[in-house]
């Protein structure tokens, strides 16, 4: 486990950050007996809970994370800024915990796995004050100047995504003219509140029950599974078991029924001739991973960064290819997904 301390602050903030949202939750659930959720309380969460996931999966996940892509700045910006909305910490600090999940997996310096319980790899890991080193785990990172920005100014953007519904809702549902204080205050609990529960608890499913449940098609390292209704809820990110054997990859889903919302954003953006160097794996370094494991493929992570167990990427695809042919022909002899 890392060896960097929380300040006091760190862990106040920490303890509201998970029942907060949980308490706010419980209470809008208990609201629907009385006034119940209208309308644009619904859009708003939508709306905000979707542009905060692709905000997590496409800027911070895929983009910022695995550089499964390259993005011109506006896009970085407003990605990262989605991400930065969702309430999981700053853009460097989810980088560096996720990077030390890929470099430890499901082993004891996982910052997240469920193998000490389901509990601690979905919230007790946050409950207990984790801190990532970012200098040791997102070190090439710390030289973006954008992503150092948007970091730093964290809490500005939580609090943007706290005020766009609590002013589009007063203002929506206004009395004759007059802002209405009280539609901006569930506005606020539904598109605040309970959409960043609901951010929060379908990431964190992704450690929890992506580790625990659900079926593996590549050989890794870790106990990672793939999930079908965590890949939905998540953007793609239930594939996990895809993503750990292919981290740099851009796309999650490896057939066309992995739905990969984030993927289909990537895609559509790429056609359009705004992203490009789009990491995709061929059909023979597929072959292969459905057969053995390669460890220096899943400690690929980040560009710039050598961690425990990788050697020299490009020597361990030479040593995998020299035996595609080979592997590629047992793979013909099993069932695939
Ligand atoms: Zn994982
Ligand atoms: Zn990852």
């Amino acid at each position: 486990m890392s060896t960097k301390s929380a300040s006091i602050l760190t862990k106040v903030i920490l303890q509201l950050l998970v029942w907060v949202p949980l308490c706010a939750t419980v209470y809008a659930i208990y609201s629907l007996w009385g006034r119940g959720c209208t309308i644009l309380d619904l859009t708003l969460l939508l709306v905000g809970y979707t542009f905060c996931a692709l905000g997590i999966t496409v800027g911070y996940h895929r983009m910022l994370t695995h550089k499964g892509f390259e993005a011109p700045g506006w896009f970085r910006a407003f990605f990262l800024i989605c991400g930065s909305m969702a309430l999981q910490g700053p853009a460097l600090k989810w980088a560096a915990t996720h990077i030390q999940h890929h470099a430890n997996s499901d082993d004891d310096d996982d910052p997240h796995s469920p193998v000490k319980s389901f509990f601690h790899g979905h919230v007790g890991w946050i409950l207990d004050d984790f801190q990532p080193d970012i200098p040791r785990y997102a070190g090439p990172l710390l030289k973006d100047k954008l992503v150092v920005f948007i970091s730093n100014t964290f809490f500005l953007w939580v609090l943007l995504s706290l005020v766009i519904p609590f002013v589009i809702g007063g203002w929506v549902e206004n009395l004759g003219g007059h802002f209405n204080w009280s539609a901006a205050g569930y506005a606020l609990l539904w598109a605040g509140a309970v959409r960043i529960f609901l951010n929060h608890h379908v990431t964190w499913a992704v450690n929890s029950i992506c580790h625990t449940y659900g079926n593996r098609e590549f050989v890794t390292t870790d106990g990672s599974t793939n999930h079908f209704l965590i890949g939905l809820l998540a953007m793609g990110e239930g594939w996990h078991n895809n993503h750990h054997a292919f981290p740099r990859s851009a796309n999650h889903g490896m057939h066309w029924w992995q739905i990969d919302p984030s993927a289909y954003i990537i895609n559509t953006f790429e056609a359009l001739g705004f992203l490009k160097n789009v990491v995709r794996i061929s059909p023979e370094r597929l072959a292969i991973r459905r057969i053995k494991a390669d460890v220096a493929e899943e400690r690929d992570v980040l560009p710039g960064l050598v961690l425990p167990g990788m050697m020299e990427h490009g020597a361990a695809m030479a040593a995998a290819a020299s035996t595609v042919a080979e592997v590629v022909s047992n793979a013909a002899g099993h069932s695939q997904i």
